[in-house]
C-alpha cells in the first residue's frame, strides 16, 4: 500500500469514526467565519441539515436568546485569545424546541502561530441537564424540609435561629425594635400521661396552628423552639405591639378550649409566655436578649403558669438586665 492510499484510507476511517459517534464534529474557517464542515448527525439531533450551517451567525442564531450573548461573547473572546474552551447552551431545533449542548472548541493555528480555524465537538447534554435540574429541585425541597418542623409544619429551630440573627442585625442597623415571645405549654407531661403521646402530638399541632393565626406582620415568624415550646419573632414590633400579640395568642388558645382534666386553669390546656422587646444597640449580644426573654418565661411558670411576663430592654440595659434581673418587668394573667 502506498503512502497516499494509506492517507486516503486513514481519512476515510477518521470520517467514518467521526460521523458514527454521538459527538458532532465541526470546523470553522477563522478568516471567513464559515463552516467548512459539520457532521451529518446534527440533522438527527436538531433537525437542521448540515448544508444549512453556513457561517457562525447560523450557530449564534440557533441558540436560546438567553444564552446567546454570553456564549457568543465568551467563545469569540477565547478564540481570539487562542484558548481552547467549552460552553453549554440551549440549541434551537428546527421544530422550535431546545436541546442542551456542550460545545468543546479547539483552536487550530498555522505555522506562524496565527489562528487558522476552530474545530470542535457538540455533545448532547440534555440528559445530564435534566438530572442536574432534578438534583437542584430536590436540593430545594430538602432545604425547605430542613427548615420545617416535621410534626407541626411550622418553622423549626434551625429556621428560627437563622431568622432571629438576621432580624437582630437588621433591627440594630435600622434602629428598629424587635420583640420575641417564648411559649411553653403548661403541665404538658401530665397531658401526655393522661391522654397519650399521639393526642399530645395533636395538641402541639393545634397550638402551632393557633399561634400562626395570631400573627399578621409580613416578617412575623412562629417556630417550634423545642418539644412543647414555641417561639414567635416580631420584627419592627415594640413592647406595645408585642403585648397585643401575646394577649391575642393567649386568647386564641383559650378559645381552642383543649380539655386537660389535670390543669388547674379551667381544665384546659394553657401556655406560659415570656415576652421581650428591645431596640438592639451596638454592644449587647442577641443571645443575652433570648436569655432575658427565657427568664420571663421561667418567671411566668414560677408565678403560677397561664401567664404572660414582659420585659422591655433598652440596648444598654440588655446585658445587665440578664445579669442582675433588674430589667423592667410587668406581669399579666388571665
Ligand atoms: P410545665 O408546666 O412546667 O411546663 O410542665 P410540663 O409538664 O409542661 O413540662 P416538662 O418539661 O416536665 O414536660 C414536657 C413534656 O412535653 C414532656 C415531654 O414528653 C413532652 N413532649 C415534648 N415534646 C413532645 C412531642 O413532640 N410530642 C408529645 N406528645 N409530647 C412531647
Ligand atoms: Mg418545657
Ligand atoms: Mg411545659
Amino acid at each position: 500500500m502506498s503512502d497516499v492510499s494509506e492517507l486516503v484510507n486513514d481519512s476515510q476511517v477518521y470520517r467514518t469514526l467521526l460521523e458514527s459517534t454521538k459527538a458532532i464534529p465541526w470546523k470553522i474557517d477563522w478568516v471567513s467565519k464559515k463552516f467548512v464542515y459539520i457532521g451529518p448527525q446534527i440533522e438527527a439531533l436538531l433537525g437542521w441539515s448540515p448544508e444549512s450551517w453556513v457561517g457562525v451567525e447560523d450557530w449564534a442564531m440557533r441558540m436560546h436568546p438567553e444564552d446567546r450573548e454570553y456564549v457568543v461573547n465568551f467563545c469569540v473572546t477565547q478564540s481570539q485569545a487562542g484558548v481552547d474552551h467549552e460552553a453549554d447552551y440551549r440549541a434551537l431545533t428546527k421544530d422550535n424546541g431546545y436541546v442542551w449542548i456542550r460545545d468543546v472548541v479547539h483552536v487550530v493555528r498555522n505555522g506562524g502561530g496565527e489562528v487558522e480555524a476552530l474545530i470542535g465537538f457538540m455533545f448532547d447534554i440534555s440528559e445530564r441537564k435534566k438530572t442536574e435540574d432534578q438534583l437542584l429541585s430536590l436540593q430545594k425541597e430538602l432545604e425547605v424540609l430542613s427548615f420545617k418542623d416535621g410534626l407541626t409544619s411550622i418553622a423549626n429551630r434551625r429556621r428560627f435561629d437563622s431568622s432571629f440573627e438576621l432580624e437582630w442585625e437588621r433591627a440594630r442597623r435600622e434602629g428598629q425594635p424587635l420583640s420575641l415571645m417564648l411559649f411553653d405549654v403548661d403541665f404538658f407531661k401530665q397531658y401526655n400521661d393522661l391522654y397519650g403521646h399521639i393526642q399530645g402530638d395533636k395538641c402541639l399541632i393545634a397550638i402551632a396552628q393557633t399561634l400562626s393565626l395570631a400573627l399578621d406582620g409580613p416578617r412575623d415568624l412562629v417556630a417550634r423552639y423545642g418539644g412543647e415550646e414555641f417561639a414567635v419573632l416580631l420584627p419592627e414590633a415594640d413592647a406595645e405591639v408585642a403585648r397585643k400579640v401575646a394577649d391575642r395568642c393567649q386568647r386564641l388558645i383559650k378559645k381552642k378550649s383543649i380539655v386537660h382534666a389535670l390543669s388547674p386553669h379551667d381544665h384546659r390546656v394553657t401556655v406560659s409566655i415570656g415576652v421581650g422587646s428591645v431596640v438592639p444597640g451596638a454592644l449587647e449580644k442577641s443571645t443575652d436578649f433570648i436569655k432575658a426573654v427565657d427568664l420571663q418565661l421561667y418567671a411566668a411558670k414560677h408565678n403560677g403558669r397561664h401567664r404572660i411576663e414582659y420585659v422591655q430592654l433598652d440596648g444598654v440595659a440588655c446585658t445587665s438586665a440578664v445579669k442582675s434581673g433588674e430589667a423592667q418587668t410587668t406581669t399579666s394573667h388571665s
